[in-house]
């Protein structure tokens, strides 16, 4: 049975949080309304700290903010805004393990993945500070007779960007680090549920990223997210988060055609062929479908494995799991699974897995919560799932994978591509023919052969079909946050 082990110290002195404030133009400033929204920790489910509740008019201000400062962030040379990013770096650097312990604070993280969230930070920012040297600008030549064309990548301006509660302090970064390289300024809103290390982030790069570059409103989605996307003077809007978020923040960016930016949700498809290395994609998936308690958009939480290996692998995977170590991120470095994050979304995965028990879906392992205080959901594995079955196909989005089989080559590709979703895949085989033909098949934006959730900052990550569009991380990233000018002269004249 799943131990859960308890926390023996605190996380965070409360002097080390930054001010529940906006950050706005260079300095935190009250909300009008006072602060206001109870930040929870999702261990022992009490308060930890409470944040402004921002309003229209507080977005407003920081967006003029973001505007006045934006014509000279973007016009510094790419040395220069490369060198303040590679500081951002540095300070970030200097404070990662108070930011890995906060991050842990608020989300529940074990300290394993909170320390991951702060390096990977720290090397978007990094590689954002080299990147932007060597992308700004495209090309220049002649291709109409007597004439010589310029094309230029230019800055967009304002740029707003929501975020997740489930990597708050990552996800930012995503965001931030290739929208400043590539010359915008931006007014960002973190989760109301996870708004501790965006602002501690905002405390830290105060006196380095000149004042309104970088400006953060707390708040809810149904008021500062959606007036930063319906905002006439916001050029292009960035979330990541649920599809029903995207839907809503696409219809917010229509009036004023703002470029729109959307990582939305997932339900990767792991296919597993019968001459894949079994043991392999079970250690694997230890890791890929349980990092972060399933809290991933890009989890392994969906098997399809050949009805010849099923039982094989099955066992394989609930050794694997049964062995996942449980608890509160104080209780050491070894902790593997801690809380989710709220009580709100541990009632929703807590649903999933009643209504699927009761479908007749088998637990194989785990299946329900574990005793509080917390929001602890055991890590679970489920077997005889019925083709359809609300648990396959909705993203649960905590510590559950389901398992599936199928007969054949065909079936397997349909029923991968089988879900709104296409924003990860992997798939299992020693067959190379296979491998390619079957990952060029996937409706994924990312796709791993006998691999699941490995990333660096070199390559794209982004979706298709529900998951959303546009491209995190890469030069794609600077892409997505820039314009293409082209400049065309008469050298006859
Ligand atoms: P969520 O959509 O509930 O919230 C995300 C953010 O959107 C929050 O800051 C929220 O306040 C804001 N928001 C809500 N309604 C809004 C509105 N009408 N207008 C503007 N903003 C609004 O998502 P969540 O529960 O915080 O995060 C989990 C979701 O994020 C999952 O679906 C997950 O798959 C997705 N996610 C995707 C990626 C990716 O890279 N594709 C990464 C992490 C998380």
């Amino acid at each position: 049975q799943i131990h859960r082990s308890q926390a023996p110290e605190l996380l965070i002195a409360p002097e080390s949080l930054a001010p529940g404030q906006h950050f706005i133009g260079g300095v935190f400033r009250p909300g009008s309304s006072g602060p206001i929204t109870e930040v929870i920790d999702p261990c022992s489910e009490k308060p930890i700290a409470s944040v402004a509740d921002g309003t229209v008019e507080e977005v407003d201000a920081a967006v003029a903010a973001a505007v006045a400062a934006k014509g000279q962030w973007g016009s510094l040379v790419p040395k220069v805004r490369s060198e303040i990013l590679h500081r951002v770096a540095d300070r970030l650097a200097e404070n990662a393990e108070l930011l890995a312990r906060l991050e842990s604070a608020n989300t529940g993280k074990p300290f394993m993945v909170s320390e991951d969230d702060v390096a990977g930070t720290i090397d978007t920012f990094r590689f954002m500070a080299g990147a932007l040297r060597a992308t700004t600008s495209m090309a220049a030549g002649t291709y109409a007779a007597d004439h010589l064309s310029l094309i230029l990548r230019e800055p967009l301006g304002v740029v707003g960007v929501v975020t997740p509660w489930n990597y708050p302090l990552l996800m930012g970064a995503w965001k931030i680090a290739p929208i400043l390289a590539a010359g915008n300024t931006l007014v960002l809103k973190p989760s109301e549920q996870t708004p501790l290390t965006t602002l501690k982030f905002a405390e830290l790069v105060a006196d380095i990223l000149p004042p309104g570059v970088f400006n953060v409103v707390t708040g809810r989605g149904s008021v500062v997210g959606a007036r930063l996307a319906e905002h006439p003077d916001v050029d292009m809007i960035a979330l990541t988060g649920s599809v029903n978020s995207g839907r809503a923040v696409a219809r917010g960016a229509a009036e004023s055609l703002k470029r729109v930016h959307l990582e939305l949700g997932g339900k990767a498809p792991v296919v597993i062929f019968a001459d894949a290395d079994l043991a392999a994609a079970a250690t694997s998936l230890r890791a890929a479908g349980y990092w972060n308690s399933g809290q991933e958009c890009g989890a392994a939480c969906r098997v399809l494995v050949h009805e010849s290996v099923a039982e094989q692998f099955t066992e394989l995977l609930v050794q694997e799991v049964s062995t996942l170590r449980v608890g509160e991120p104080g209780a050491g470095p070894e902790i593997e699974i801690g809380p989710l994050t709220s009580k709100g979304h541990f009632d929703r995965v807590t649903g999933y897995l009643e209504r699927a028990q009761r479908d007749g879906v088998r637990a194989v392992v785990g299946g329900s919560a574990l005793e509080g205080p917390g929001y602890f959901v055991a890590p679970t594995v489920l077997v005889n799932v019925p083709d359809g079955a609300e648990c396959s196909r909705e993203e649960i989005f905590g510590p559950v994978v389901t398992i599936e089989t199928f007969a054949g080559e065909e079936e397997a590709i349909a029923r991968a591509n089988d879900v709104p979703f296409g924003l990860a895949a992997s798939v299992w085989t020693e067959d190379a023919r296979r491998s390619h033909d079957v990952a060029s098949r996937i409706d994924a934006g990312t796709v791993w052969v006998n691999s699941h959730l490995v990333l660096a900052n070199e390559v794209p990550w982004g979706g298709f079909k529900g998951s959303g569009y546009g491209r995190d991380l890469s030069i794609y990233a600077l892409e997505d946050y820039s314009r293409t000018k082209h400049v065309m002269h008469n050298r006859g004249r």
